[in-house]
């Protein structure tokens, strides 16, 4: 039976969130962006308002304000995202139980006979689009087709609030005029690659050599042609939280430093996130890797094995031994990652399991008991110590 694929995707995710518990910020230009007070940082997300002046993802404050000076700015809220994302998720999974979750603000649904139950799949997505704007405020666009990577495709066509169909009798059409650099799956250097061989379009990719891919790129050559093709027999597989990989964060420093203090400082803040989210999931992991990149856009990535933990302490403890042992005073760093991998299998933690014999039982106990207060009240009303200092203290 020909499957029928949906993908979800949140339109101007962050700023919509925002907006939603903010309605001032509804119909004027607003982003969410790295900490306007202290950091020269980065657009993160900016509504359609915003948009129109040209202010886009990843340009710094400065550009967008010079292109809209009545811009209005949110720092981000990447906990309270979560939680509107996971609002989001279960809404979506009321409609099929065959559901994966791509990112925070997308994931495809595999709708294949749900017909009688929502209709013919325009039907259903109309419904779905109706659902998530009037019970959670949220614009979305949805994609429809008959695989993954097409209804991804077909998800980026019309934004906000768009429903594009893109079957694979529509790829000549709807596809294969687009250039490779559209194409789900393929990032800035494998374009430069792509065109290097003369390809250009999604089509022309469709029509080159296998045999000349391959030789070029592998396995992944035979995937993206068989993709540019249409091609793409890869279930929709739902997840449960026990297939999390890893958590990481990372952040763009307001300018580019040599001072290993605020390096850690921010460092400190990073495994605090990821100790929450550890939490939060019921993960331990016994691998911390920290990714430092470089004002010349060059980045390392180095890993430390631990005990496994779950603890903003043991993180932030292995990352800044990561980062002392890797220092280098003399290239300034413009950005900072710390991530926890290796999760033990089927690892349920429960506060109550013996805790005497626990390993920081004790310190877990507090730890969690801060991701509740936080819950409640917000990120910022309990922050690791050594963050309450300079700057932060005026908070
Ligand atoms: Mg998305």
């Amino acid at each position: 039976m020909e499957r029928v694929i949906f993908l979800v995707d949140m339109n101007a995710f962050f700023i919509g969130c925002e907006t939603v518990r903010d309605p001032s910020l509804k119909g004027v230009p607003a982003a969410v962006a790295g900490d306007p007070k202290n950091r020269s940082g980065i657009i993160l997300a900016a509504n359609y308002e915003a948009r129109s002046f040209g202010v886009r993802t990843t340009m710094t404050i400065y550009e967008a304000l010079r292109l809209c000076p009545s811009l209005r700015l949110v720092p981000p809220d990447h906990e309270y995202y979560e939680q509107v994302s996971n609002k989001v998720m279960n809404t979506l999974s009321s409609y099929t139980p065959v559901m994966e979750q791509n990112s925070i603000d997308e994931a495809w649904l595999d709708m294949t006979g749900c017909e009688p139950l929502f209709g013919k799949p325009l039907e259903a997505a109309r419904k779905i689009m109706d659902d998530l704007y009037s019970n959670h405020g949220l614009m979305c666009s949805i994609g429809i087709s008959e695989n993954k990577f097409l209804a991804k495709m077909a998800s980026d066509m019309k934004k906000p609030m768009g429903i594009t169909e893109v079957w694979k009798s529509d790829i000549q059409h709807k596809l294969w005029p687009l250039p490779v650099s559209r194409m789900y799956g393929i990032g800035p250097q494998t374009t430069i690659k792509l065109n290097g061989l003369g390809i250009e379009t999604i089509g022309q990719l469709a029509h080159f050599s296998v045999g000349l891919l391959v030789e070029r790129f592998g396995k992944y050559g035979l995937e993206i042609h068989r993709l540019a093709n249409g091609i793409d027999d890869s279930p929709v597989k739902p997840h449960g939280e026990d297939e999390i990989k890893s958590i990481s964060r990372s952040t763009t420093l307001s300018e580019d430093t040599t001072d290993i203090e605020y390096a850690k400082r921010v460092l400190l803040s990073l495994a605090d996130e990821v100790g929450m989210a550890a939490r939060r999931h019921g993960k331990k992991g016994h691998t911390v890797q920290i990714t430092i990149k470089y004002s010349d856009f060059k980045s390392i990535t180095r890993q430390t094995k631990i005990s496994p933990t779950c603890l903003t302490r043991d993180i932030y403890e292995a990352g800044r031994r990561l980062l002392e042992t890797n220092w280098d005073i003399r290239l300034p760093v413009r950005l900072l990652g710390i991530g926890l991998s290796g999760f033990e299998e089927d690892e349920q933690i429960s506060i109550f399991e013996d805790l005497a014999g626990h390993r920081d039982a004790r310190e877990e106990i507090l730890e969690r008991t801060a991701d509740r207060i936080r819950h409640k009240h917000g990120w910022s009303i309990l922050k690791p110590a050594s963050l309450l200092q300079k700057n932060d203290t005026d908070h």
